[in-house]
């Protein structure tokens, strides 16, 4: 158990500023301890899928497509038990949390303090589930992500890779039985790691537009994580996006709760096979290829984390790159494609998700189509885009795989 639950200050601070400037404030079914229910505040509610804060104004702030607007606490959960590290709910009164709050020994209130973060790009806020209205420590702000890795886990040898780093591969220590509330493996990384993973981010710079890949500044005691804005007038800069502080046993939880790390297994010999294809196609001098996992998901166990899982570490024995629509991140700009809105969770529906996934498979050198991809409209639809586009495309068959089922990392 934490003591607090822990938010992306980058998350909620538009939240608390829609309530702030709404004309009007309500909090089904809530007073806060004053009884009021008619102030600006940010509400914490929590569900089967985690702890959330959303605006009290009226009119409600929805998505262009329909979604609620809200953010979601950063926490762990054990998959076997369920059990997570999230305080547990309050007593009624302390769901809301005013915005202008006044402390008689000048502390600033909840809003006053989200600006302050942004302002000096503060990137974490710790609540405290106790409302207790005198103590000073129930908000804190913090540069790093506070003790949202569960304390008591087993932490065992892995190889990940995610898309935020650009599909490389990387040793890292993951916490056994416990992900994050969308299911990504909490994950350690050594400084070896982490120097390899700033330099490959480093080689990516020009390669993509602003924002999609970070930059790492690797110091003694932290990871300094950064990231390219844009400002309305076109400037470009970098700017802290997170501090990652290196642990008692000198390990950095690099984009833990932020980055959707896929564990691979580790690389090892070749195995030659259908892929020759593939690698004879690419040039050697060039960089490394980079395959793109396509498979079924839907309908299968984890969707078919597991069998994704094998694939990538089949690619990785070919010392190929992976990217896999299983950390696709659907967010985008603008609307989502006509007819279609977020849910009231606030994911997008799966045309965003296609559309994510096939720009990211279209950046590939190659796809690897997984077993049963014959059942997956989704994969159909991505082997005869490569088809199209006359991509390389390898079919790995059960058999093939067998050898990377079992592989321990
Ligand atoms: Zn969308």
């Amino acid at each position: 158990m934490t003591r607090r639950l822990w938010w992306w200050v980058a998350d909620i601070h538009p939240l608390a500023e829609h309530a702030a400037a709404a004309p009007q404030n309500f909090t089904p079914g809530l007073t806060d301890h004053n009884g009021r229910w008619d102030l600006p505040a940010l509400v914490w509610s929590r569900d089967r899928d985690g702890d959330w804060l959303s605006s009290n104004g009226l009119p409600t702030w929805y998505h262009a497509d329909g979604a609620v607007h809200r953010a979601r606490a950063a926490g762990w959960i054990h998959t076997a038990t369920g059990a997570t590290g999230n305080p547990p709910p309050p007593h009624d009164g302390d769901h809301i949390l005013p915005l202008h709050t006044v402390h008689p020994d000048g502390r600033r209130g909840l809003l006053d303090l989200l600006r302050f973060a942004r302002e000096h790009k503060v990137p974490w806020l710790g609540v405290h589930p106790d409302a207790a209205r005198d103590d000073p420590h129930r908000y804190v702000l913090s540069p790093t992500q506070g003790d949202v890795l569960p304390p008591d886990a087993t932490w065992v040898p892995v190889t990940v890779t995610c898309g935020t780093v650009g599909g490389g591969s990387y040793p890292a220590l993951a916490a056994h039985g416990y992900t994050t509330r969308d299911g990504t493996p909490l994950c350690r990384f050594p400084r070896e790691a982490v120097t390899r993973m700033a330099r490959d981010l480093e080689a990516l710079r020009y390669d993509y537009p602003p924002g999609e890949h970070p930059l790492l500044g690797v110091l003694d005691d932290c990871v300094i994580v950064y990231r390219e804005q844009e400002d309305d007038d076109e400037n470009r800069r970098w700017v802290e996006e997170d501090r990652v502080p290196v642990d008692a046993d000198g390990h950095f939880p690099v984009g833990a709760h932020q980055w959707r790390w896929i564990e691979v297994g580790a690389p090892s010999g070749n195995s030659g096979g259908a892929a020759a294809s593939l690698t004879e196609s690419h040039d050697p001098a060039a960089a490394p290829t980079t395959v793109y996992l396509a498979g079924p998901m839907t309908g299968y166990p984890d969707f078919n984390r597991q069998g994704f899982a094998v694939a990538a570490r089949y690619a990785l024995a070919h010392d190929w790159k992976v990217r896999s629509p299983q950390d696709t991140d659907p967010t985008h700009t603008g609307p989502c494609p006509d007819g279609e809105r977020q849910t009231t969770a606030g994911s997008h529906p799966h045309p965003c998700w296609v559309r994510a996934s096939l720009r990211k498979m279209l950046d590939c050198d190659g796809v690897l189509l997984l077993p049963g991809w014959q059942q997956s409209a989704g994969a159909r639809l991505e082997r005869a885009v490569a088809e199209g586009c006359a991509m390389p495309i390898v079919e790995l068959d059960a058999g093939e795989l067998a050898a990377f089922q079992d592989r321990q990392p």
